[in-house]
């Protein structure tokens, strides 16, 4: 039996002062699942796209389609989470130009009520455990890394000192992974926040020192979790692991190939051979699904997409959320950013 494509959501946040400072004019509308852009050039040429999520942002909460960061917490990260529990690998992403918003649905900000996936859903595996310390039958244990993939290659930001870039390799039973990654054992919420500030500083720092942006990297934060269950009759433990990675992607403004025009964007499919690449795969995973026959998928090309590969593939659940841009400015962007999502179902 095939398994569910990937959950595409899409997320339209408010104006920004530049868009307002030009007067920008809405052109993203969205009704129950359907998300519809307007072309203002071409007035009769709207496209709609259906999605599992439409999530609106720039009105009231009254609005139907009106999602605050717990309601896409709940809709998306703690579906995610039940599936770890059950013992899938997991993986949500958040894909969009820059300062469409990817950051602000994966972290969040620090006020109140305005954390993102990844903080909300660190607290509930927290809670979700400490919920079952009643039955003495099971033990959880939680490692965290953080790293970021930066023209393919990968730094460490739980270990700063370790300015090189890591190695990826390939383990025969366990497939690829990173090579002197630091992985943190923690046993509260506490424990991760404190690391993800001090990677999120460290990131930053990084980012200055080799005069470019964050917005041109990957920033991938993982979570092994590891259930085990001791039989008290047959005195047997059996241990389920599962790999919750949670990924804040590259800009997609300097990525998209296809269509390019002049050099630009071809520049940046070579800066950002990981995210066409992961475009490619979950296509061909969605094809697969749809077709339900065997096909080649490229994980290979794409040191995102080799090291994703559990988590995309096979016995895993994939979630992404495509960020949006309100504007009319940024009509093509926007446009682009819907059909890669589009491509996902
Ligand atoms: P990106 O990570 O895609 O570059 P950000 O997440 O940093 O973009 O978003 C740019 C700005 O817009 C930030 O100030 C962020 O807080 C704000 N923002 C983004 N999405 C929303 C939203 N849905 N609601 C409110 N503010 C948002």
């Amino acid at each position: 039996m095939a398994t569910a494509s990937v959950k595409v959501a899409v997320r339209v946040r408010p104006f920004n002062s530049r868009e307002m400072g030009k007067d920008s004019k809405c052109i993203i509308q969205m009704s129950g699942n359907t998300t519809t852009i307007l072309n203002p050039k071409q007035p009769k040429e709207n496209k709609s796209f259906n999605f599992d999520y439409s999530y609106w942002s720039h009105t009231t909460p009254e609005d139907i389609n009106y999602a605050s960061q717990v309601q896409v917490y709940k809709d998306i990260g703690e579906e995610m989470l039940l599936h770890a529990f059950e013992g899938y690998n997991v993986c949500i992403f958040a894909y969009g130009q820059t300062g469409a918003g990817k950051s602000y649905t994966m972290m969040g900000r620090q006020e109140k009520d305005q954390q993102g996936i990844i903080p909300l859903l660190c607290e509930d595996l927290f809670t979700k455990i400490h919920g079952s310390n009643n039955d003495n039958s099971m033990g959880y244990s939680v490692e965290v890394s953080y790293m970021e993939i930066y023209c393919e290659r990968v730094r460490d930001l739980l270990n700063p000192k370790n300015k090189g870039n890591l190695r990826v390799r390939e383990h025969p039973l366990m497939g690829p992974y990173v090579e002197d990654l630091s992985k943190l054992a923690v046993t509260s919420y506490n424990d991760i926040q404190d690391l993800m500030d001090s990677g999120n500083k460290a990131r930053t720092v990084a980012a200055t020192n080799m005069n470019e942006t964050s917005s041109r990297s990957h920033a991938v934060f993982n979570i092994i979790f590891t259930q085990k269950k001791h039989d008290m009759d047959s005195e047997n433990t059996s241990e389920k692991v599962s790999k919750i990675s949670l990924v804040d992607l590259a800009g997609s403004e300097r990525a998209d190939s296809t269509g390019a025009k002049g050099t630009r964007l071809k520049e940046g499919a070579n800066i950002n051979k990981s995210l066409t690449t992961l475009g490619k795969v979950i296509s061909a995973l969605a094809e697969q699904k749809k077709k339900k026959v065997e096909s080649f998928i490229p994980y290979r090309d794409s040191v995102l997409t080799w090291l994703l590969r559990e988590n995309l593939g096979g016995n895993s659940r994939t979630a992404m959320v495509a960020a949006l841009s309100p504007a009319d400015i940024n009509y093509d962007e926007t446009l682009s950013t819907l059909r890669y999502a589009d491509r996902a179902k």
